[in-house]
């Protein structure tokens, strides 16, 4: 499932290609027929991401996708659309698609081709255009609704003030550790706890701070949290930046993780891996060399180092 990372990159990419002119909308499939009906021919005023959302804003009305396991959007479009950072799929892997030869109508709109597959959503500008496909979420909500499920979100890390750590969003943070009763192995998945984070990120995050999954939430002192919620925002932002997670880093040392040059030092075979503990389990722990675990943990797989995962 695409972790926060990935929904700021798609909302980033929305705002700079759809944002601020006409759009047309259109559900292919059909699924979506009223809500593309209530933002076709409209502009969209502004996309933003929390957490695992996409929220575009259309006046009064709110686009929501949550992508969910599956879901994806595929951008395509001429040279004007496509240049830049603009990545051809957001989301679930995709195939690569073939070089577009663009053509268009008489009012100088691109003609998109014909959609593929079920095609949830399809959201057209003059020079391309995006399908959403296999979404968890597709609707439009009123600014009541829409209220309703920021309330149930928990703090983005990736909301933050750039550079910074928000005070307010860390003691956010804390107080719904300190309010939980599972372990943080749970508590990190909740998406009321903290919005965005995913396996990955759970299982990297825990590594880095040495703190066992199954420790109780509520039981991490302050010290502890924060550091978890730095952790979190240092990591997602990586993500962001690079569109993929890497969390492994021999290039730069982490006192604090211990993790040193010396550590990474000949330990590191596989130059293309970029995780310590996810996906890793049966091998050697690169910090302590102890055997990396795995087991289901409310029907996702956890991942962790019983060695060196120990507060
Ligand atoms: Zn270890």
């Amino acid at each position: 499932m695409p972790e926060g990372h990935t929904l700021h990159r798609l909302a980033r990419q929305v705002d700079r290609l759809f944002v601020g002119r006409p759009w047309k909308v259109s559900s292919p499939q059909g699924r979506f027929d009223a809500g593309a009906a209530r933002l076709n021919g409209r502009t969209p005023d502004r996309a933003q991401a929390w957490g695992k959302h996409l929220f575009v804003h259309v006046g009064a009305d709110i686009w929501q996708v949550h992508l969910g396991l599956y879901g994806a959007f595929s951008f395509r479009g001429d040279e004007e659309f496509t240049q830049g950072e603009t990545a051809a799929t957001l989301g679930a892997p995709r195939a690569a698609a073939q070089q577009l030869e663009p053509r268009y109508d008489d009012a100088g709109w691109i003609l998109p081709e014909p959609p593929e597959g079920a095609v949830r959503a399809r959201i057209r500008s003059q020079h391309g255009w995006a399908d959403l496909r296999g979404p968890a979420t597709c609707a439009v909500l009123t600014v009541v609704e829409y209220e309703k499920v920021i309330r149930r979100l928990g703090p983005d890390p990736l909301r933050q003030p750039e550079d910074r750590v928000d005070p307010q969003a860390c003691e956010q943070f804390v107080q719904n550790l300190s309010r939980r009763r599972v372990s943080i192995g749970a508590a990190l998945m909740d998406q009321a706890v903290v919005a965005g984070v995913g396996n990955i990120y759970r299982a990297e995050s825990l590594f880095m701070e040495r703190i066992s999954p199954d420790t109780a939430s509520h039981a991490l002192d302050r010290g502890q949290a924060e550091a978890l919620w730095v952790r979190l925002t240092e990591q997602l932002r990586d993500g962001v930046t690079e569109g993929v997670i890497r969390t492994l880093r021999p290039e730069s040392t982490d006192a604090r993780a211990g993790l040193t040059h010396d550590y990474y030092a000949g330990k590191v075979r596989d130059v293309e891996r970029r995780h310590h503990v996810y996906q890793h389990q049966g091998t050697p722990c690169l910090r302590c060399g102890e055997t990396i675990a795995m087991r289901m943990l409310q029907g996702r797989r956890l991942y962790w180092c019983p060695g060196c995962q120990t507060r």
